[in-house]
């Protein structure tokens, strides 16, 4: 039998192995990690191609976690936080073991349940220089940090802003069952202060109050 010639075919959906899970370009997906106790590498699925030999390939670009990024991860990001990379790779299908879902930041916020299979947003990252777009991102309470969706806040009736119980004095339990909240500036007569705020520790993102 004559060879065929290699090539290449675009492959509309690829069925997980083992499953009935049906993945197409545009999905995320979660990928076995080259070491067996670390966490699935989680990738965008770009395009999905066989060869001649019906090898399926996907071509992903990564998300990276926080504790991947060169900067590593920081106070406030959350446990379900992936960064979406400028990394693109070409992998075996058979390395993919699941689906997931990339929430934006704001939808993930608003979800009820947050299921394994959830994760959010918020940063672009370019993995050759550890930047990330946006490179300015709102601060919140007195600490001045960006929001971790994971960690409880409570909101001034005055100012709006929100607040950690725990840089306001108070147990987690005591900020649950609170009615009404007036942060200790607004509590107390001295003049606010200005909405102006010092660049974080690495200098890599600078705090921007927002007004809402
Ligand atoms: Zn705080
Ligand atoms: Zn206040």
């Amino acid at each position: 039998m004559a060879k065929t010639r290699p090539g290449k075919r675009d492959l509309d959906t690829y069925t997980i192995k083992g499953t009935n899970k049906i993945v197409r370009a545009g999905d995320c997906v979660l990928m076995k990690p080259s070491e067996n106790d670390k966490a699935p590498y989680v990738a965008h699925v770009e395009k999905i191609e066989a060869d001649n030999r019906n090898n399926v390939k996907v071509r992903v670009r990564w998300y990276y976690r926080p504790e991947e990024s060169i900067g590593g991860r920081r106070q406030f990001h959350g446990v379900k936080e992936l960064f979406l990379s400028d990394h693109f790779d070409v992998q075996s299908a058979n390395t993919i073991e699941g689906k997931c879902i990339v929430h934006s930041f704001k939808n993930y916020t608003k979800l009820e349940n947050v299921g394994p299979e959830d994760y959010y947003c918020r940063f672009e990252y370019k993995a050759a220089t550890g930047a990330f777009i946006p490179d300015r991102v709102a601060v919140y309470c007195k600490c001045e940090m960006p929001y971790n969706p994971d960690d409880l806040m409570v909101q001034c009736e005055e100012c709006k802003d929100w607040y950690h119980p725990a840089c306001m004095d108070m147990t987690i339990d005591q900020a649950k069952v609170l009615e009404h909240f007036t942060c200790s500036e607004c509590a107390s007569d001295y003049p606010k202060k200005p909405l102006s705020s010092s660049p974080m520790s690495n200098g890599k993102m600078l705090p921007k109050r927002q007004k809402r």
